[in-house]
């Protein structure tokens, strides 16, 4: 595939997921916990897909060839040739800061693909209704309808014990759209994001094991 054409086929992508409202209304409704999770575990292999096909077409470097005056030294150059070098690298430039940007999307929206997946996972379970085994929903989803036991009955049950928060889900960049969701922060929020994020990035000395955040918010009264 060329070039170009993988940054459209991703930015019609992303933005096909953008257009589409999730909701999480009655989700402990078997229907819509299913069709949620199953539309999203899809969207993340397609995605997935996009960001192999981008790192093998060197998406994640995409400077490296960008050379002034292919292999001629200084002295031997023309100023024409100069400027148009300089008007050739501009447009190099300028591609690669596009695959650069849209590679960025595609993996923020990975990882927030995966968010809302662990988050559903957590939430429900399935249990036969024959044999009472227990499936994960993903491991459901590899079952095609028949558990182990040969029947297809299932019931739906809801998580007592884990840990999840399905409310975020709306509100993850799943479009990978991360830098449009953080210029809508007040500079308060925008700091202490980027202080969880260079925390996490071990800019000081040593491992970061755990983070502990502490979240003020200021009543609109
Ligand atoms: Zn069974």
């Amino acid at each position: 595939m060329e070039e170009s054409v993988l940054v459209i086929k991703a930015e019609k992508y992303l933005k096909e997921i953008s257009n589409d409202d999730i909701s999480i209304d009655d989700i402990d409704e078997f229907e819509n916990f299913k069709n949620l999770y199953f539309k999203l575990d899809d969207r993340l292999k397609s995605l997935k897909q996009l960001r192999r096909d981008m790192e093998v077409q060197g998406y994640g470097t995409p400077f490296t060839s960008l050379n002034k005056y292919g292999t001629k030294s200084i002295g031997e150059v023309s100023l024409e040739e100069v400027s148009e070098n300089s008007r050739h690298n501009q447009i190099f430039r300028n591609k690669a800061n596009a695959k650069k940007n849209i590679l960025d999307r595609v993996k923020s929206a990975i990882d927030s693909h995966q968010i809302a997946l662990a988050h559903l996972d957590q939430f429900g379970y399935l249990k036969c209704d024959s044999c009472y085994k227990k499936y994960s929903v993903s491991e459901y989803k590899q079952l095609n309808g028949k558990c182990s036991c040969k029947s297809d009955s299932f019931s739906f049950k809801i998580s007592r014990q884990n840990t999840y928060r399905i409310e975020i889900i709306p509100f993850l960049p799943l479009s990978g759209n991360y830098r449009v969701l953080m210029a809508d922060l007040s500079k308060y929020g925008r700091n202490s994001f980027k202080k969880v994020i260079n925390a996490l990035k071990q800019e000081r000395t040593g491992h970061v094991k755990t983070i502990s955040p502490l979240f003020r918010y200021k009543d609109k009264n």
